[in-house]
């Protein structure tokens, strides 16, 4: 009689087990699965203020101002997207990996692009950050979207060095920029582009660029199952067609760092 007690007692046993085992799945992907940031992607609308979108999320401008690098709470620009806390005390992402991290996920409800290739570009200016790319690429290329890359990385002149800012572009999951080239516009309908701020013909990437690239690139090839091969400079797209990103900007020597 005991032994026969012994099987419904070892079901039970296991169906005990079942909302252990998925309680421990969901706690894996929210904390594990690169989830763990109470974080949003939102795009600034013009008219906005950081006091207002703080209001909106029920956080401070300071918070917001923090967690994007921005030295001036007063100056924020249409189109900029920032990352906004979800909540006064949400986990926010601290080091240069958590950063990239929560700005490389997709926001809810925005349909993820079929990404295949990550391609980088200099600015080919000494100066810059997202909205003066974006107000350049809107105001005297005419691009309907504005800035033409997904990422950009400051080299200290407009947005502390190596600080990664996301584009509506990403925000949106829209192609990258139109082109002349029909290479170009094909890579730019799966390609991620990474823009680093400076001009490389005659400058270098500087060592806080380099090491937010490689954290920002490792991150979208591990998110988007993308080989090193396919993480390429704007230059290889179309041989001859520009010097971008610069002479001093090597793919072979920055894929040895991913
Ligand atoms: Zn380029």
């Amino acid at each position: 009689m005991r032994r026969q007690q012994l099987v419904p007692k070892t079901a039970r046993a296991v169906f005990a087990a079942v909302p252990v085992l998925a309680l421990a799945l969901i706690v894996y992907v929210l904390v594990v699965g690169g989830e763990r940031f109470e974080t949003r992607l939102i795009v600034v609308e013009p008219g906005d203020s950081l006091s207002e979108i703080g209001k909106r999320f029920g956080v401070t401008a300071e918070a917001i101002a923090a967690l994007n690098g921005i030295e001036d709470p007063s100056r924020i620009y249409p189109n900029q997207v920032l990352l906004v806390p979800t909540a006064p005390d949400a986990r926010v992402p601290k080091t240069l990996a958590e950063r990239a991290a929560a700005l490389t996920r997709v926001p809810s409800g925005v349909r993820r692009r079929p990404w295949r290739w990550i391609v980088v570009h200099h600015s080919a200016g000494a100066s810059g950050a997202a909205h003066s790319i974006d107000e350049f690429h809107t105001n005297v290329r005419r691009w309907r979207n504005g800035l033409g890359y997904h990422f950009v990385i400051g080299n200290g002149s407009a947005t502390p060095a190596g600080l990664i800012e996301g584009g509506r572009r990403w925000a949106g999951q829209l192609r990258g920029a139109p082109s002349v080239s029909d290479e170009e516009n094909q890579m730019n309908k799966t390609g991620i582009g990474i823009c680093l701020v400076g001009n490389f013909e005659n400058t270098h990437p500087t060592e806080a660029q380099m090491r937010a690239l490689a954290v920002l690139v490792r991150t979208l090839q591990r998110r988007y199952n993308i080989p090193t091969r396919r993480v390429i400079g704007h230059r290889d797209v179309l041989p001859g067609h520009t010097l971008c990103p610069g002479e001093n900007f090597s793919i072979e020597r920055f894929r040895q760092m991913l």
